[in-house]
């Protein structure tokens, strides 16, 4: 923490006029704020001096937030795309007993809802909980891995508000899981003006929303971040009226790629007539397909069917090293298939058709996939990764924690 409490000369001694000398730090995570939304384009100029590019990590948020709240892989922590093979923990088991039933009785709509919802009641998760549109007779196979709200401490391991806890900081984080966007800026500066809180994380999550449909367009995009420009200008004035120490840091979990096109994956698979869940399982979210085969038989005609494809590769073992998904058990699938940057897997799990843009795609041959880190003064280190940025958090949770204890 040294080189952040140098840059400003207040930490480590005793405030001399009040709360005004102790660090505050302001952490914004804006979901698919993405660098090439922004590199050639001002943001708080004046405010954020510090910018850098982030490399994501293969997947979307329920996989790159927790590596920006614990630093760990998601090997490490068992956060990487929603769903996860395993029948025995499913909080869908219970549909069993109804998968006599046809197909679409299953997926019927209100079927569907009520199915969420049981499931959701019965498993007691406090996390998100979404089933898309996952097939309801393939969704007891299927567990999902953010069972709690990962905003809190034992959300995620190793996660940023243990330590909070932990160091007894002052702390609050803000997420969707109670606000809106608008409403957490007003409720962040409010505490902001009391005084209240020592190290604030503030999630920022309807700018995903937003790319996903506008993001080809030019004007409105650059209208919606001259809105949230507005409010992070706000929140900083208020930040730095309650002190002299301010850390005050902009982050995002990954970018987003606007459209090419689609392709009908499932159609191809489906040719094959193997069936699901006897013979293979596959999870095809927006920009990955996931397999698990049973059978030998299906494994080889369907992965040799796919490699013949063009608009996408099967990730190397390398490549699943690399991205911090080598999971021991394969939970996550045995063999992922990976579209090219900008073409949806169409229809999908996700929907029948994809949005204008989508964030999933390999992070380093996608250019539109790197996420940012903006702060007000230099990190002091190199900024290129999500756990770099996970770094950064807790440099100021320290500094903010030994502040504490210098004043008492
Ligand atoms: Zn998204």
């Amino acid at each position: 923490m040294s080189t952040l409490a140098q840059a400003n000369g207040t930490t480590g001694s005793a405030p001399e006029n009040g709360s005004r000398g102790r660090p505050l730090a302001v952490f914004v995570l804006i979901d698919a704020l993405g660098w090439a939304y922004l590199k050639d384009r001002d943001f708080l100029p004046g405010i954020l001096t510090h910018r850098s590019e982030v490399q994501t990590v293969l997947g979307f948020s329920s996989g790159a937030i927790p590596v920006l709240l614990s630093g760990l892989q998601p090997r490490e922590t068992g956060h990487w795309n929603l769903f996860f093979y395993d029948p025995a923990n499913s909080p869908f088991r219970w549909v069993r007993y109804f998968t006599f039933l046809p197909s679409f009785v299953l997926n019927n709509r209100i079927v569907r809802r009520g199915v969420r919802f049981i499931s959701q009641r019965v498993s007691r998760f406090g996390g998100y909980f979404q089933i898309y549109g996952v097939p309801v007779e393939l969704l007891p196979c299927f567990d999902i891995c953010e069972k709690e709200d990962i905003y809190c401490p034992r959300g995620v391991p190793a996660s940023i508000f243990d330590r909070l806890e932990e160091s007894g900081v002052r702390y609050r984080s803000y997420s969707y899981h109670e606000f809106s966007d608008q409403e957490i800026i007003e409720e962040a500066r409010k505490d902001l003006r009391k005084g209240k809180h020592d190290f604030h994380f503030v999630y920022l999550s309807e700018f995903d929303a937003f790319l996903h449909n506008w993001c080809k367009d030019g004007q409105r995009v650059d209208s919606e971040i001259r809105r949230y420009e507005s409010w992070l200008r706000q929140l900083y004035a208020d930040a730095r009226a309650a002190s002299n120490d301010v850390g005050f840091f902009i982050l995002s979990d990954h970018g987003m790629t606007p459209k090419l096109g689609g392709f009908d994956l499932l159609a191809e698979v489906k040719a094959l007539e193997f069936q699901m869940p006897r013979d293979f399982l596959a999870l095809y979210d927006s920009t990955m397909a996931r397999f698990w085969f049973f059978n030998e038989q299906a494994r080889k005609r369907i992965v040799g069917r796919l490699r013949e494809l063009d608009c996408g590769h099967f990730l190397t073992d390398t490549e699943k090293r690399e991205f911090g998904i080598d999971f021991a058990d394969n939970r996550f699938g045995d063999e992922i298939f990976l579209m090219n940057p900008g073409v949806l897997i169409e229809p999908s799990f996700m929907g029948t058709r994809g949005p204008e843009g989508m964030h999933g795609f390999h992070p380093t041959y996608d250019p539109c996939s790197s996420a940012v880190f903006l702060g007000n003064r230099d990190p002091g280190r190199p900024v290129q990764t999500l756990v770099d940025v996970n770094a950064v958090m807790r440099e100021w949770i320290e500094a903010v924690a030994s502040s504490n204890s210098v004043k008492k």
